[in-house]
């Protein structure tokens, strides 16, 4: 009998845990997670009636895999989808609305330029220049910053497109590539000769019904789906707080030693890690070079959840990014019981801020408290939303070095790490966040596809 080990119970983990039990039920199959909990960066924490995500709060709908895996664990009736509307930038000591058909803050129209009250007059002529330039230079590796730059000018990049786009993507966009972000506005290019013309001949796309529903989660929190992997994946051994600690190779086998408990020796190892711990616990210095190229940054979440009705707002709308020179300390605010109605059933107003390491405020951040970062959260509420109540609960949570950043280096660094571990280290995978896509639809992905490599390595012949 077969043994299959996999260390990491987040999403890429738990996934694989639920594809190998699905199809070898014979074969010995055991996850080994560090924290109390299974979920790893999906953690939903429940407070009187408020439900607070403090990690990812919502699953991209239409990613691939993602339905059809929902379906299969019977989920469809718990699911939840998001609240649409209206999305600001905090600019200038007041909210600017970000025109309705705008992509990442890329106008999908002239009026849509036309509309933001954020870019000047020469600003929008500027932009206008994207219809006269129809060649592209780009490709797929070159910066996201440099290509809109390019074509549209630097003010509404740096005053609208920025500001959204890093933070979807947890960096600076002179550093994020057209492939990691926005590849098809290279095809736009080539196709239409502009990215507004591209965006208008694909509205639908973009703000059909289907686009609205975009972002999916459950009725009673995102972890409903991590709960329902496990309890489908019944023959399998689960151990929390359970520390991978060293890897050692036997004859194409490992034995992999924990901090709490006795060896486990397997055929088949996924390491569905950060890189940093799937780093420490190898210990192989033929892939230190590789590893070391790949970055993390940090991110702090903050929540406040408040007994008054979030009719308090002082806008319609579900939150605002931050200008880099506004006078608030956080990056983003999601007025999370707009955005989501599950979260406050009582529709008492529920918001949370995001503090990231990238933004130079953080230095002075790091070294505070959970009361000082709460009171930090509370100043940047007051500024931005006029809102002085005292909250009724609130929870701040770290990710410190844990959000993967793929910079222009990372797809080839990932790659030469793939392939030297593939021949260093047969039948032991990488998986998860930190390589393949930060995105849970890119996990679930990438968990499956590892626990099918592995399937077909152990001869078993997989009928979907
Ligand atoms: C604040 C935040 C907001 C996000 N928002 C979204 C969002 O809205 N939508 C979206 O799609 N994505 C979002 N993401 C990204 C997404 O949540 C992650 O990329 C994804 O959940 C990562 O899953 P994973 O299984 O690859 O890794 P992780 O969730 O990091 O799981 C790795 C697991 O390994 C465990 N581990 C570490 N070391 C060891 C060891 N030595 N032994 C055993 N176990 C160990 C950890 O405890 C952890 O549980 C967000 C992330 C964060 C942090």
């Amino acid at each position: 009998m077969k043994t299959a080990l996999i260390i990491g119970g987040g999403i890429t983990g738990m996934t694989a845990l639920y594809q190998l039990t699905k199809f070898a039920p014979d074969w010995n199959i055991l996850l080994a997670e560090k924290s109390k909990q299974l979920g790893g960066k999906i953690r939903t924490i429940r407070n009187g009636s408020f439900i607070m995500e403090a990690g990812a709060d919502s699953i991209v709908a239409r990613n691939e895999g993602v339905l059809p895996l929902i379906k299969e664990l019977d989920l469809l009736d718990e699911l939840v989808y998001n609240e649409t509307g209206v999305s600001y930038i905090y600019a200038e000591n007041q909210l600017h609305k970000i025109p309705e058909e705008t992509v990442f803050g890329i106008p999908a129209s002239i009026e849509a330029l036309q509309e933001s009250t954020l870019i000047s007059e020469s600003g929008k002529k500027e932009a206008l220049k994207d219809f006269d330039k129809a060649e592209n230079p780009f490709g797929p590796d070159d910066s996201a910053g440099d290509f809109l730059t390019y074509y549209l000018g630097k003010e509404i990049v740096e005053k609208q497109i920025a500001p959204v786009l890093s933070g979807v993507y947890s960096g600076k966009l002179s550093n994020l590539t057209m492939k990691s972000t926005l590849p098809f506005l290279l095809d736009y290019k080539n196709k239409y000769g502009s990215i507004i013309k591209g965006f208008s001949e694909n509205k639908k796309t973009f703000f059909g019904e289907q686009a609205r529903k975009k972002f999916v989660s459950f009725r009673n929190g995102l972890d409903t789906l991590i709960e329902r992997l496990a309890e489908k994946s019944p023959g399998a051994q689960i151990f929390t707080e359970t520390s991978a600690v060293r890897i050692q190779q036997t004859n194409n086998r490992y034995t992999v030693f924990f901090a709490e408990r006795e060896p486990v020796e397997a055929d088949y190892v996924v390491l569905a890690v950060p890189h940093d711990a799937a780093q420490k616990i190898l210990g192989a210095s033929a892939l230190e070079v590789h590893f070391n190229k790949l970055k993390n940054t940090s991110l702090t979440s903050v929540y406040l959840g408040f007994s008054v009705p979030d009719a308090c707002l002082p806008a319609d709308g579900t939150g605002f990014i931050a200008a880099e020179n506004s006078d608030l300390f956080c990056d983003a605010c999601t007025w999370t019981s707009r955005k989501w109605t599950h979260t406050s059933p009582d529709r008492n107003l529920l918001v949370r801020l995001f503090y990231k390491s990238t933004n130079p405020h953080y230095k002075m951040l790091e070294p505070m408290n959970e009361e000082q970062l709460i009171k930090t959260a509370l100043s940047d509420i007051e500024k931005s939303l006029g809102i002085t109540q005292n909250p009724q609960t609130a929870n701040v949570t770290q990710w410190k070095n844990l959000m993967p950043n793929y910079h222009l280096q990372h797809g080839q660094a990932v790659s030469s790490l793939t392939e030297t571990v593939e021949k260093t280290h047969p039948n032991l995978f990488l998986a998860g966040c930190s390589y393949f896509g930060v995105g849970i639809g890119a996990c679930i992905q990438n968990g499956k596809k590892t626990a099918f490599t592995i399937l077909q390595n152990g001869n078993i012949t997989v009928k979907e």
